[in-house]
C-alpha cells in the first residue's frame, strides 16, 4: 500500500501552499514519488488568477491512477482539463500520461417507467466549478437529481442554479453556512433556511420544497422550524472523503436498493467520474433515477413537513 493511511484506512492529505493557494492532494510513503508529485503541483500549476485543484485517484493491480482536474477560476469559471499519474507500486515509479478530456453527446428522451426499481441521486454543496458538468451528465442520460445547494455558494452561481432548474433537476435547501445546526437557537436556523430558500428563488422563481440539513444532523428545534420534509439519505458514497471514483461506484453498485436515496457531492471530480460509470450500469441492472419528488410520489409516500426521510420503502 503506498498511502499513508490512519487507523481509520482513510488516505492522508497533504497540504501544499502554493503562493496564495492550498492545494490537496494524497500523500505517498515514497519520497521519491512525492517529491515529484509535489514538484507539480508546487511549480506547474501555478498561473495568475485561481487554480483550484481536485483528484481522482483508482488502483488497478500494482497501479495506482492519479489524475489532477485544475480549475482556473477568474470572473468566468473556466478549466483547462486534467493531468494523470501512473505510480507504479511494484517498483514505486512515477510517470505522467496525456491529458484526458471530458466528452459528452446525445440526449435520450425522458421516460419514467413505474414497474422499475427506482433511485434517487442526490449532490450536495454545490454549486461551484464542477456542478455544471455534473449536470452535463445527468442531461446527457436524460435523468432528474436532487440538488441541495448552499445558499451561500448558490448566490455567486445563479446562472448554475438556472440551469440546473432548466434541465429538470430538483433544487433543495442545504443551508446557508453549511454549520452545525444541532448547536444553534431557532433564530439561527430559521435564517440559515430561510435565506438559502431567497437565493434559490431569486435565481429561479421557485422555493424549495425539501431541506437536507448540512451533516444530516437533525434535533427538535430543526424539525420544528424546517416548515419542510427532510431528506437524508441510505447510502452514503464517500466521495468527500476518498476522491476515487472506482470506490465510489463500486460502494453505489453494490449496496443499492430499490427506493434507495444516494448520497453524492457535486462539487468533486472524483464523483463526476464515478457518476459516469454508476448510470450505465444501474440502468443496465434495470433502474430508474429519479428526483426525490418523484420517488416519493411513485412508491405512494406522502412527504410531511418536519419528518425525516432516509429511503422510500
Ligand atoms: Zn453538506
Amino acid at each position: 500500500m503506498i498511502f499513508i493511511v490512519d487507523s481509520d484506512n482513510d488516505v492522508i492529505n497533504k497540504e501544499v501552499v502554493s503562493l496564495n493557494y492550498d492545494i490537496s492532494y494524497p500523500f505517498f510513503s515514497n519520497d521519491d514519488i512525492d517529491n515529484y508529485i509535489s514538484g507539480y503541483l508546487n511549480y506547474d500549476s501555478y498561473i495568475d488568477g485561481n487554480v483550484i485543484i481536485d483528484y481522482d485517484i483508482y488502483d488497478n493491480d500494482n497501479l495506482y491512477y492519479l489524475t489532477f482536474y485544475k480549475y482556473f477560476w477568474n470572473d468566468n469559471m473556466v478549466s483547462d482539463g486534467s493531468d494523470s499519474f501512473v505510480i507504479d507500486t511494484s517498483n514505486n515509479s512515477v510517470s505522467r500520461i496525456n491529458k484526458t478530456n471530458y466528452e459528452y453527446d446525445v440526449v435520450i428522451n425522458r421516460k419514467i417507467d413505474k414497474s422499475k426499481r427506482m433511485i434517487a441521486l442526490t449532490f450536495d454543496d454545490g454549486p461551484n466549478y464542477n456542478t455544471s458538468k455534473i449536470i452535463d451528465v445527468l442531461n446527457k442520460y436524460d435523468i432528474k437529481a436532487t440538488f441541495f445547494v448552499l445558499g451561500s455558494r448558490a448566490i455567486n452561481n445563479k446562472d448554475i442554479l438556472k440551469k440546473m432548474a432548466d434541465s429538470g433537476m430538483e433544487i433543495g435547501n442545504h443551508t446557508y453556512n453549511h454549520l452545525l445546526l444541532t448547536k444553534y437557537d431557532e433564530n439561527k436556523i430559521r435564517s440559515e433556511i430561510e435565506d438559502t430558500s431567497e437565493v434559490i428563488y431569486s435565481a429561479t422563481k421557485k422555493r424549495p420544497k425539501l431541506l437536507r440539513p448540512s451533516y444530516g444532523s437533525v434535533n427538535n428545534k430543526i424539525k420544528k422550524v424546517a416548515n419542510m420534509p427532510i431528506i437524508i439519505w441510505d447510502i452514503d458514497t464517500l466521495d468527500w472523503k476518498y476522491h476515487n471514483s472506482k470506490r465510489i461506484t463500486s460502494r453505489v453498485v453494490n449496496k443499492v436498493r430499490d427506493g434507495d436515496i444516494i448520497l453524492m457531492h457535486d462539487i468533486y471530480s472524483a464523483s463526476l467520474n464515478a457518476l459516469s460509470n454508476i448510470i450505465p450500469i444501474l440502468q443496465d441492472n434495470g433502474y430508474e433515477f429519479v428526483t426525490i419528488d418523484e420517488l416519493f410520489y411513485y412508491k405512494g409516500i406522502s412527504l410531511e413537513n418536519g419528518k425525516v426521510y432516509g429511503y422510500a420503502r
